[in-house]
């Protein structure tokens, strides 16, 4: 099945190869073609260019006329496998209670863990799969979802089979993290070393067996997990053959990014509190810093200082963190337009952070994150707009109006 999509007001994020991650001074460019089409054939992008070299022969052909094409969306950091919403502590916090209070009172993420320990996996599975469908119509074709609401081996391979599962039916690329130190248990409340323990020694190699989970994470936050912690943790996952993505500096600077880039972790997440020398050691190794936003809008702290990282020639992805807590949203437009409202990126850089740049933070460069041949066919067409501007300037509108995934019309 080949299929002609032609007039296409402008088509964005072509590059006819790429070989690395966007840093610096490069993400200011998104390439793009002006009245241009492009060719699918079967799951594929097999051809684009200039209309006036478009093909003539083809099965189907779709007219995208004052529309623009853009590839779709990779949100590389959410929850979206979760029990309940968290309504109450939102009201809570508007009425003065901090993050830290709220935890402390039994709420935070162990409110999530009670109520998603006593759900069944059927249940999670249709919540999630209704959140994973609007997704989708909001333009993301590629997207990583957590475990960590569980906190024993028993509930987090519930949460990663409810993840495989979605993995099956939809034709997003899905990958799945293992985030068991993402609080610490009730039934491990005053022996978190035993905690820790039990995740390095029984979860890890456990779940590493069971193949459900393609990377590890923690929460490695004053009042959460330390340092020493957290690189166990990374250490036991590099022992059985997963890397990491750790959720760090959000609330406070601890030299945990140092710790980060000397294991190869492949991804630092959050970042609103960034010292000089997290970005000198961000700058020593690989290690991709991905901000988030739209969480530090929603419980109104700090954002991540990203024109400092660009200015370092480090590079930048942006998600959404898509969770019950922190940012009941997983609508990557509005992370783009908080990158451009709030953290100053432009919207060639941001578009840049939410598409090739997050291909790199998932490891699915080859096959996603730009319009190039040979790469799967996931991309969005916008509704007639003036220019890719519109997205992040309408913040509040939604301005896709047809998604493709894999190369079919959603
Ligand atoms: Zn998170």
């Amino acid at each position: 099945m080949k299929i002609l999509f032609y007039n296409i007001k402008e088509l964005f994020q072509v590059r006819e190869n790429n070989t690395s991650i966007l840093k610096g001074s490069e993400m200011k460019e998104l390439p793009s073609i002006k009245n241009a089409f492009l060719v699918v054939e079967n799951d594929l992008i097999a051809d684009y260019g200039s209309m006036e070299n478009a093909p003539t022969d083809f099965d189907e052909s779709v007219d995208v006329s004052d529309k623009m094409i853009m590839p779709s969306y990779i949100d590389s950091h959410t929850h979206i496998v979760y029990a309940c919403n968290r309504e109450q502590e939102f009201v809570d916090r508007i009425n003065g209670l901090s993050y830290d209070e709220i935890y402390k009172r039994g709420g935070g993420i162990l409110n999530s863990v009670e109520k998603l320990r006593k759900t069944s996996e059927n249940e999670l599975y249709k919540d999630a799969a209704n959140r994973l469908e609007e997704l989708i119509a909001l333009g993301t074709g590629v997207i990583e979802i957590k475990s960590g609401y569980g906190l024993s081996l028993e509930a987090e391979l519930k949460m990663l089979r409810v993840i495989k599962k979605l993995q099956e039916n939809y034709p997003v690329k899905i990958k799945a993290t293992f985030l068991g130190a993402h609080a610490v248990p009730p039934e491990f409340k005053d022996n978190q070393t035993a905690f820790v323990d039990e995740i390095c020694n029984v979860m890890i190699p456990e779940i590493a067996k069971s193949g459900l989970a393609d990377y590890v994470d923690a929460f490695l936050e004053t009042g959460y997990f330390t340092v020493d912690e957290t690189r166990k943790i990374i250490k036991a996952a590099t022992n059985n053959g997963l890397k990491s993505k750790i959720h760090l500096n959000q609330f406070t600077a601890i030299n945990g990014i140092e710790m980060c880039v000397e294991e190869n972790v492949l991804t630092v997440d959050h970042l609103e509190i960034v010292t000089d020398e997290d970005i000198e050691a961000l700058k020593k190794g690989k290690t991709i810093p991905v901000a988030l936003p739209t969480c530090s809008y929603f419980i109104s702290i700090p954002y991540t200082p990203a024109r400092k990282l660009l200015d370092a020639n480090l590079p930048l992805v942006i998600a959404s963190d898509y969770n019950p807590g922190t940012t009941p949203s997983g609508n990557m437009n509005f992370v783009v337009a908080t990158s451009c409202i709030k953290i100053k990126l432009t919207p060639e850089e941001a578009f840049n952070a939410a598409t090739l740049n997050a291909a790199y933070a998932l490891e699915v460069q080859n096959e996603y994150g730009s319009i190039t041949k040979g790469k799967k066919a996931s991309f969005f067409i916008t509704k007639p707009l003036h220019s890719i501007y519109a997205i992040p300037y309408n913040f509040g509108s939604n301005l896709i109006e047809t998604v493709y995934l894999h190369g079919i019309k959603q």
